[in-house]
């Protein structure tokens, strides 16, 4: 099936009991057994859940892999996933890390004994040089956040064949629309389901897919143990997201290209990252492993004022201004003062995180109506 049918049909069917032709919500925690150990695959919810297991076979499905988890967010689907590893194993990231994800991994698991090197991923030479006989995970994320650097997933892949460990993808900013980390290699494919997926700014969740059934079952036991599993109503609303997916997915990318190159000509804006302006550094790596670029941009504004930052952030009407990502309503955000205001701001410019950084999460209005927002509030500049 290719991706459109997919996001409408892959993992749901109609239900035994009645024919409901959408998952019910199972709001159970328990399962009637006929005898001890003989009932139908459901005991507990913490452990299955009907409409959880929909939308973990859905979720695999659109990214063409084998096997799908979901969790309570897309922290909890980290958590986990670091829990593969053990005291003296050491993992390479990359230096433009989701603030959470760097948070998870510098402030609480250094502190079990678990070692991270945090480097430039858009060369893969630098990933080369900080793995060590102790590396067993490599962890990418493409695009990045905020600066949409590009990383090739392909030759990170290589080179975890080659060292013999696993390579891990936040795929949360291109989804599966646009990006499939485990037909170029990956190991683990991850997702905040509450961002694009989800799409609609009313559910948290996490989720991973993998190929490898060995994998899976250990990350199945680590779910179980751990218990950061999401609720069946959340998963139903996901269910039901993702039956707009590639609907969404096609307009936020073309709004994206509109903004985006509108952006690029406007004389108060110094530099726009989106990765499908020509003019970006990794454009060529983006277009090969990408089916298009996605709705996420960022900018600077001439000059470094941070008050003129401030000013186009309090002045758009349209573009809501709120952390997150992904919905269908556009949002806007200020990594200096939002989600990257823990970093201090030697460390922040040093990564590239200008004061006058602005992030936007292109949603699916009228691409008019944006740039007319955007417009007005660039003109209340000096
Ligand atoms: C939001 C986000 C996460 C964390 O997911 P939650 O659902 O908020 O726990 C991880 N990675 C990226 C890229 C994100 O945008």
């Amino acid at each position: 099936m290719r991706f459109a049918t997919k996001a409408i049909h892959a993992g749901v069917e109609p239900d035994p009991a009645t024919g409901a032709i959408m998952t019910p919500i199972y709001q159970t925690s328990t399962y009637v057994q006929k005898a001890p150990g003989d009932h139908k695959g459901y005991e507990y919810s913490r452990t299955h859940n009907p409409t959880r297991t929909a939308l973990q076979k859905a979720l695999a499905a659109l990214e063409n892999g084998k096997h799908g988890l979901c969790f309570a967010t897309g922290m909890a689907s980290i958590d986990t996933l670091v829990k593969l590893l053990k005291p003296g194993d050491e993992v390479v990231s990359t230096d433009d890390l989701y603030g959470g994800t760097y948070r998870l991994f510098t402030k609480v698991y250094a502190g079990f004994g678990i070692k991270f090197t945090f480097v430039d991923m858009s060369d893969p030479r630098n990933v080369e040089a900080a793995l060590t006989p102790n590396t067993r995970l490599i962890w990418a994320e493409t695009p990045t956040n905020p600066l949409l650097k590009i990383i090739d997933i392909a030759a990170l892949a290589a080179l975890a064949k080659k060292h013999g460990c696993w390579l891990g993808v936040d795929n949360t900013f291109a989804t599966p629309y646009f990006q499939n980390p485990l037909d170029l290699g990956a190991d683990i494919v991850m997702h905040s389901v509450t961002k694009y997926l989800a799409g609609h700014s009313d559910v948290v969740m996490g989720a991973l897919v993998v190929n490898d059934d060995a994998l899976a079952e250990r990350l199945a036991f680590l779910q179980n143990s751990s218990g950061a599993t999401p609720g069946p109503q959340d998963c139903f609303l996901v269910l039901r997201g993702l039956k707009t997916l590639h609907l969404r997915m096609q307009r936020h990318g073309e709004n994206g290209a509109a903004v985006a190159t509108w952006l690029a000509k406007h004389p108060k804006v110094d530099r726009v990252f989106w990765p499908g302006l020509p003019g970006h550094v990794n454009h060529a790596v983006a277009a090969r492993q990408m089916r298009g670029f996605g709705g996420m941009i960022s900018f600077t504004l001439k000059g470094d004022r941070m008050a003129d930052a401030t000013r186009v952030l309090s002045g758009c009407k349209v573009f809501a201004l709120a952390e997150s990502l992904g919905g269908v309503e556009s949002l806007l955000g200020h990594p200096a003062s939002m989600t990257h205001a823990s970093i201090p701001r030697e460390e922040r410019l040093r990564i590239g995180l200008a004061d006058t950084l602005i992030r936007l999460s292109v949603g699916v209005e009228d691409v008019q109506d944006l740039i007319d927002d955007l417009d007005q509030a660039l003109a209340s500049l000096g």
